[in-house]
């Protein structure tokens, strides 16, 4: 297997100086469209789709190829109001991987009279922080009448006034080449993330640590994930099973009792509950080690390259 080019993605290496990269993320109500967009926009050139949508930093849904372009595209989960302490969690999840984005699509169905209000809101509150271009985009235009259009149009330019509109049917693949060229306008220039190929090892090792790290969000209290840090010491792929081996980095002596837990019973849950994903992920059985080191200063040093397992 090809190894990813870490000069390549430090140094521009390889690409020509106008390759753009970026992550791309998609946000939406659920029956929005996102799927069948992400289909029609990826056709057969499709290079890796995640068997199973995960809910990671950047779930990575499916990454776009060509020549001079690379775009990842990444799905978040449904934006919605928090009423557990889990969905606060999800939200604090939403708003990093907005966060995170380079270019943001809200994927909205003509069809729908709903106002969509906590996206609003969330987006409101990510763009604030950051200027992210933020595409806003009318889905299922067969469904509804030029009329309707034109008043959405009006309503999300008040809303959000976001960079650009565009109205589309991903179903019947329609204005989606608009949508390639709009992406590609507003992607920065930057050398590709991943592979061009295909799937190689740094991404799987990389799925592999985002399992690990969405456990650790949705079981453990707010500064915990936060302080956390998943690196994959080891990925065997046999034929029959894949060994992998993590490490846990936390900031403080006292995060690494509360991650293990009484006896270890803590790791246990994450442990089970990120190797049956992983199973369903890379469809294969998976032996999972997960280890607990304490090192103060790895958020000094975190950068995007580490989120992506790049060490
Ligand atoms: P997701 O939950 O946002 O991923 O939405 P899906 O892609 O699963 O789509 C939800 C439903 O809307 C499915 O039945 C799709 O066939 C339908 N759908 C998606 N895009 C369009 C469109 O452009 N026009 C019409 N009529 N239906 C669409
Ligand atoms: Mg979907």
């Amino acid at each position: 297997m090809k190894e990813l080019d870490l000069d390549a993605i430090l140094n521009g290496g390889k690409e020509s100086e106008n390759h753009k990269a970026g992550f791309v993320a998609l946000v939406g109500k659920p029956n929005s469209g996102k799927s069948t967009l992400m289909n029609a926009v990826l056709g057969e050139k499709l290079a890796i789709v995640t068997p199973k949508a995960q809910t990671t930093r950047h779930r990575i849904m499916g990454i776009l190829n060509d020549e001079d372009y690379q775009i990842v595209f990444s799905d978040t989960p449904g934006i919605i109001s928090p009423k557990y302490e889990l969905h606060e969690k999800m939200m604090r999840f939403v708003e990093k991987s907005l966060e995170d984005a380079d270019v943001i699509l809200l994927v909205t169905s003509l069809d729908e009279s709903h106002d969509e209000e906590d996206a609003i809101d969330k987006l409101r509150k990510v763009l604030e922080k950051r200027k992210i271009p933020l595409i806003v985009l009318l889905n299922k235009t067969d469904l509804v009448s030029q009329d309707v259009i034109e008043q959405k149009i009006a309503r999300w330019k008040e809303v959000l006034n976001p960079q650009e509109i565009l109205p589309i049917s991903a179903l019947m693949g329609v204005n989606t080449d608009q949508l390639l060229e709009l992406i590609l306008k507003y992607l920065p220039k930057h050398p590709a993330y991943y592979d061009k190929d295909m799937l190689t090892d740094r991404p799987e090792r990389f799925f592999a640590a985002e399992i690990i790290r969405e456990k650790i969000f949705l079981n453990y209290e707010q500064e915990v994930p936060y302080s956390t840090e998943v690196g994959i010491v080891e990925f065997k792929d046999e034929p029959k099973i894949i060994r992998i081996s993590a490490e846990i980095h936390v900031e403080r002596k006292s995060q690494k009792g509360i991650l293990i837990g009484k006896n270890g019973s803590a790791l246990k849950v994450i442990g089970q509950a990120a190797r049956l994903d992983m199973e369903a992920f890379f469809g294969k059985k998976v032996f999972l080690e997960l280890y607990v080191r304490v090192s103060e200063n790895w958020r000094k040093k975190a950068n995007k390259l580490n989120w992506f397992g790049y060490k």
